[in-house]
């Protein structure tokens, strides 16, 4: 289906309950970029007599319909002629409904994506209280002939539309329709009020099911169009959808950039344990290869010791001991380095690589110990930790475009302290207790490599 071909739709009815009251006319333009290419017009016999309260609102009688089509002789038609394009209606789910309603009767499923013009008229003028048709058309200045006549009605939405295009700027205009086209498929549970204060800057969001159900925490830098994108791709994607099915709260904290986002969700992860985070969700245990100074192997230690100084020098983050070995054995492999020096191989004298070639030697004295410590730290470089570099705590000052505030991010050997909106306050964070989680690592890690080029500024404490 184009995103450029739209239908702008009304239909006149004999009342107000789509599954009981009928159609008696139905009038559809149908614009692609931009221009009017055809038009649909019917009265409609409604197989019933037309309430007297309609017939003086819509100037819609008896007589005149009673040559008119039923709707089962123009249905094939009509959906044929309707199915290229998005529906744009005002109080578009009340032209919607009686059109399903419709098709229904005669066995036809009829389904369309919708454009409501009253929901983007609440939205392109919130301070308004009235956005009714009649009132829009005063507003704006628009004429129309005879209101509630579908014809005239469909001819006042699209100069309507077209007002909007001009009053609003292009990308503003595509904002409100994305809005739209998003609000549209919000979840069933979930008020669309909830969301409407959602900000275009960073931060992180929650959604909430039954019960207040942690359900799911994530991050971005536009925390509106993400949260947003949820419910767009729902139709497309299963945890979406499941997604979209359980949700019926939203909460959301704005942080002063992506690194505050990546380090909250990180923390609300693992103490909210939302049942569809299944990425960040443990609290990973780590390994990682400690050589120290004098040593001629590396040892196994528990990650955990990044959390405190350390002299020597870290290769790697391993989940286990088995994955650090493989690491530490397939580079020795590469480099013909000694499995036994290494420490991967128990015994003493020759090793069994070095038998069959595989080894230079330092083992048997064909190489010194010095030389293959030596080129296994080398070798080994690419994997190396990085080791804190302060003294003690650092601020990372941050602050982004998007964000309303800044915010001092406190840090002690890659475990993260807290965040304060100021500096003195995140002094006295400096003193708390530090425990080491992998994920706050390696984004602290990637972030503190270069700070500028992520607008931070360290501050040693
Ligand atoms: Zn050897």
């Amino acid at each position: 289906m184009s995103e450029t071909t739209l239908i702008f739709a009304d239909v006149e009815t004999t009342g107000t309950r789509a599954t009981r009251d009928r159609i008696t006319e139905i009038v559809a333009i149908k614009v692609i970029d931009g221009q009017v290419v055809d038009r649909w017009s019917s009265l409609i016999y409604p197989e019933c007599k037309v309430p007297a309260q309609i017939t003086q609102l819509t100037g819609i009688h008896d007589d005149m319909l009673s040559d008119a089509p039923r709707f089962a002789q123009i249905a094939e038609s009509l959906r044929e002629w309707l199915s290229d394009g998005q529906l744009v209606a005002h109080n578009a789910r009340f032209d919607y409904s009686f059109l399903r309603n419709e098709f229904k009767r005669v066995g036809q499923d009829y389904r369309a994506s919708l454009i409501c013009t009253l929901r983007l008229s609440r939205r392109i003028a919130p301070q308004e209280r009235q956005h009714n048709l009649k009132a829009l058309l005063n507003r704006y200045g628009i004429s129309a002939v005879r209101h509630h006549r579908a014809g005239d009605d469909v001819d006042a939405l699209w100069s309507l539309w077209q007002t909007w295009q001009i009053e609003q700027s292009g990308e503003a205009w595509q904002s409100l329709l994305g809005d739209e086209r998003r609000y549209r498929t919000l979840p069933a549970h979930l008020d669309s009020a909830q969301l409407e204060g959602l900000p275009n800057g960073p931060g992180v969001y929650l959604f909430y099911g039954h019960n207040r159900l942690p359900l799911y925490v994530g991050k971005s830098i536009n925390l509106r169009s993400r949260v947003l994108g949820h419910f767009q791709r729902d139709h497309e994607d299963d945890k979406e959808m499941r997604l979209a099915q359980q949700v019926q709260h939203v909460e959301w904290e704005e942080t002063a950039g992506d690194l505050g986002a990546q380090l909250r969700e990180a923390q609300l992860v693992k103490t909210l344990m939302p049942i569809m985070n299944r990425q960040l969700r443990k609290q990973r245990k780590l390994t990682t290869w400690h050589w120290e100074e004098a040593a001629d192997h590396p040892e196994l230690l528990n990650g955990s010791a990044l959390s405190q100084p350390i002299g020597g020098t870290l290769y790697g983050l391993f989940h286990n001991a088995r994955e650090a070995k493989n690491a530490l054995r397939s580079i020795a492999e590469e480099q013909q380095l000694c499995p036994r020096v290494l420490g991967l191989e128990k015994g003493k004298g020759r090793c069994f690589a070095n038998q069959v070639g595989k080894c230079r030697g330092a083992c048997n004295g064909q190489e010194t110990i010095a030389e293959h410590t030596q080129r296994a730290q080398a070798a080994l470089k690419q994997l190396q930790v990085n080791v804190w570099p302060w003294p003690g705590s650092i601020a990372i000052e941050e602050r982004s475009a998007g964000a309303t505030a800044p915010a001092w991010h406190v840090v002690r050997q890659w475990c993260y302290l807290g965040s304060s909106s100021s500096f003195n306050k995140a002094q006295t964070l400096a003193e708390s207790p530090a425990s080491f989680d992998v994920d706050s690592y390696r984004i602290l890690n990637r972030f503190l490599r270069y700070p500028e080029q992520h607008g931070l500024t360290v501050t040693t404490l």
